[in-house]
């Protein structure tokens, strides 16, 4: 019997920490579970959920559009902003429910409130004490706003699915996931929208072809984006904001979004004083078994700042338990990840990009291909659907996949599975298309 009050207590109820404790409590293990905000964490309150719903919400504008070309009469559909956020907001407070239960059904105490650690077996909360044999630091991200005159006048991440009203005019800064993201949203669901991006063009890191397809399509969606633009500063007036650009210009907008990048939420948690080192990030440094620089305290999840997303933290979280109380240690395997990106159109991407593959094979085969979407064929329309292989000349393996168009996110998940498995080309080439769907293309590309 371990003379601490609990085998396992973990600092933070999302993604990464939810799923370490209840595999913890599921081996049997003495666990507490603290969270400040909100159960489920970034993912199910302020991040893929309510993004995906919102995403969902926004894309009906084009829905109605095509019903018309298969002869359906719509009437001039309206949106009302108050139904879609509250909506949300109840299917979150539904989640919030499912995740307390389970913990609760796992055994595992929720704490409600603000824990930092006093030692590396120690955790204060709520007035209280509580010893542990290892402490998880599981406490995620929060958005960055860079520090321009002004900035207090944006919203970000957080406050976006919050909104009082729906703006007219939108800016949003920034070029990365949730920059894209929201900009579809905003222009779907009616906003006039503008996307500024410091650089000549967003996504950094994604394949080149990938962006300037992106990059095209979302201006036919009606995002209008501003590359190598950024943002000087923000005057505040009764009904607007004006935001004066880098370029010399200056724009009204009712409402500026900031999706500049999200760092660990990591001041203020007793870290430093416990001896846990960090990056100048503020990122905690962790090991391959994810202990800190104190041998009893583990970190996982966007709070090491390796790979930001919710399927990477449930994984470290399954890896980090069998690490702990398991038979047998197992490495996470970072590579060839799956994602997704729910811009409109969307993207879905895994293993290398181009640009990665030239520098890694000596000779890399390029299959493309580029069409209409069968559904907006009746329609008029420029959007199109682009997808790309990337395989190994030499060894014949397929080393990546992307895609821009409607379901790539459900379509790269099975690729993924390919990729991993070490699927060849001729693998692909024999294996039997599904007709007529876009997914046949990734069989018969040659
Ligand atoms: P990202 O790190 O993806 O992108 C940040 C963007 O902000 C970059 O374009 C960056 O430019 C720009 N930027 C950073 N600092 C400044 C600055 N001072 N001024 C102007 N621009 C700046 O962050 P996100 O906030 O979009 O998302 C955070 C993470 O969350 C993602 O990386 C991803 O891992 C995860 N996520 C995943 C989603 C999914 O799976 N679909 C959805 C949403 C988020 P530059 O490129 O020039 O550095």
């Amino acid at each position: 019997m371990s003379n601490y009050d609990f085998d396992l207590f973990v600092i933070g109820a999302g993604s990464g920490g939810v799923r370490a404790s209840r595999m913890a409590a599921a081996k049997g293990k003495k666990v507490a579970v603290a969270e400040e905000l909100y159960l489920g964490g970034t993912c199910v309150n302020v991040g893929c959920v309510p993004k995906k719903l919102f995403v969902y919400g926004s894309h009906f504008a084009e829905d109605f559009h095509t019903a018309k070309s298969f002869g359906w009469q719509v009437e001039q559909p309206s949106f009302d902003w108050p139904t879609l956020r509250d909506n949300k907001t109840k299917e979150i407070e539904r989640l919030n429910g499912v995740y307390q239960r389970m913990l609760d059904n796992a055994g595992v105490k929720v704490i409600d409130g603000r824990a930092t650690l006093v030692d590396g077996h120690t955790v204060a909360i709520n007035g209280e004490q509580h010893t542990a044999e290892t402490i998880l630091v599981a406490v995620g991200g929060w958005p960055f706003v860079p520090d321009i005159p002004g900035a207090e006048h944006v919203i970000d991440s957080n406050k976006v699915f919050y909104l009082k009203e729906f703006p007219k005019r939108v800016l949003v800064v920034g070029g990365g996931y949730i920059a894209v993201e929201f900009a579809g949203i905003f222009a779907g669901l009616g906003a006039h929208t503008d996307l500024a991006y410091r650089g000549p063009l967003f996504l950094r890191g994604f394949d080149q072809e990938v962006r300037e397809f992106l990059a095209e399509q979302i201006v036919h969606k009606g995002v209008n984006t501003r590359f190598n633009t950024d943002v000087e500063k923000i005057e505040k007036h009764e009904q607007s904001l004006t935001v004066h650009f880098n370029d010399g210009s200056s724009s009204e907008y009712d409402c500026v979004m900031y999706a500049t990048g999200r760092k660990p939420k990591t001041t203020n948690l007793g870290l430093e004083q416990a001896g846990v080192e960090m990056d100048k990030n503020g990122a905690i440094k962790v090991d391959g078994n994810f202990k800190t620089s104190v041998p009893s305290v583990y970190a996982l999840g966007d709070v090491i700042d390796r790979v930001a997303l919710t399927p990477v933290a449930l994984a470290e979280g399954m890896v980090l338990v069998d690490h702990l109380y398991g038979e047998r240690e197992k490495d996470i395997d970072y590579s060839d990840i799956p994602t997704a990106v729910f811009s409109q159109p969307p993207i879905g991407t895994v293993g290398l990009t181009q640009e990665q593959a030239v520098e890694k094979y000596d000779e890399v085969k390029v299959y493309r291909s580029s069409f209409k979407p069968m559904k907006l064929t009746l329609g008029e329309t420029n959007e199109r659907i682009m997808m790309k292989l990337l395989v190994d000349g030499k060894t014949d393996r397929v080393i990546g996949a992307h895609m821009v168009g409607a379901d790539a996110g459900e379509m790269v998940q099975g690729l993924g599975i390919a990729i991993k498995a070490g699927a060849t080309k001729a693998d692909f080439d024999r294996t039997i298309g599904i007709h007529p769907t876009a997914a046949e293309e990734w069989v018969t590309m040659r």
